[in-house]
């Protein structure tokens, strides 16, 4: 078991990728926190999801842009296990629209969610992880964050922002120990893209070298091989996992 002993919050656990990264990380024996914004229910089926592998968690309600909630959040993790070992920052959304018809709340909203959520949920880990000098936070960026998509110019800046932030984080706390790389996934099968219209998917798997849609699992065995000792000498990365579409 590579995460024996870890503490993991994960957010957006619910479903989809998230899910499968805490489902993944459990199975690796990794503590699991299952961070959820609304549906208490999903949440729950993740968490029977990790126990049915033999592993432990336990869901928390938090809404990653709301900093008191994410205070609240890992202020519960600390009163439960005293400590967080690995940070997946994971909850995002969409509001997708041209730019000419993209409204002011859509570009806050996801860069709220996708980009505020990763700066205060890191900020609340920070202090604990620089006090005992280790720590490993994987944020989940997207190739978009890298190549830019028409009609999602909110979504590309927070996604792009998180590859920056991850990279000057990793600068500030390498010294102390932690390490902060960025996942970049490409058209993954999830509720967020189940949502798109066919035929903007078909155009999709045309530009996918391996000519498949990826799983959420694809996405969480990269995440359990950076929160790993295995990963001990990467960081400040930033991985696509997307078939070869970025490239
Ligand atoms: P999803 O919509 O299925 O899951 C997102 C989860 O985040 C949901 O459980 C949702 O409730 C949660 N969430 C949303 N806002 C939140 C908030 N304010 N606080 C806490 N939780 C919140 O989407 P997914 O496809 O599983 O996406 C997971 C991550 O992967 C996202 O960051 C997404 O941008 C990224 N991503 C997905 C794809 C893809 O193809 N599916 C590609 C690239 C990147």
């Amino acid at each position: 078991m590579m995460l024996n002993e870890n503490v993991a919050v994960v957010t957006g656990a619910g479903r989809g990728i998230g899910r499968a990264i805490a489902v993944e990380l459990a199975a690796a024996g990794a503590k699991v926190i299952v961070n959820y914004a609304g549906r208490a229910d999903k949440a729950e089926e993740t968490v029977t999801f990790i126990r049915e592998k033999g592993g432990e968690g336990f869901a928390v309600q938090a809404d990653v842009s709301n900093s008191e909630d994410v205070e609240k959040l890992f202020q519960t993790v600390m009163d439960k296990y005293g400590k967080v070992d690995i940070l997946v920052n994971n909850a995002g959304i969409t509001r997708d629209n041209l730019l000419l018809r993209m409204r002011e709340e859509d570009w806050n909203s996801v860069l709220d969610t996708n980009l505020k959520g990763v700066f205060l949920c890191t900020k609340a880990v920070s202090k604990s992880m620089l006090k005992k000098r280790s720590g490993v936070i994987v944020n989940i960026s997207s190739v978009v964050g890298i190549s830019g998509n028409a009609g999602q110019a909110n979504y590309a800046a927070a996604k792009a922002g998180i590859i920056g932030f991850t990279k000057s984080v990793a600068k500030e706390f390498g010294p102390r120990g932690i390490r902060v790389n960025a996942v970049a996934p490409g058209y993954i099968y999830t509720d967020m893209t189940e949502k798109l219209p066919e035929e903007v998917k078909n155009q999709i798997i045309q530009q996918i070298p391996l000519g498949r849609v990826g799983n959420p699992d694809d996405v969480a065995k990269l995440v359990v091989f950076l929160a790993s000792s295995a990963a001990s000498y990467i960081t400040g990365q930033t991985f696509c996992v997307d078939g070869g579409m970025e490239m």
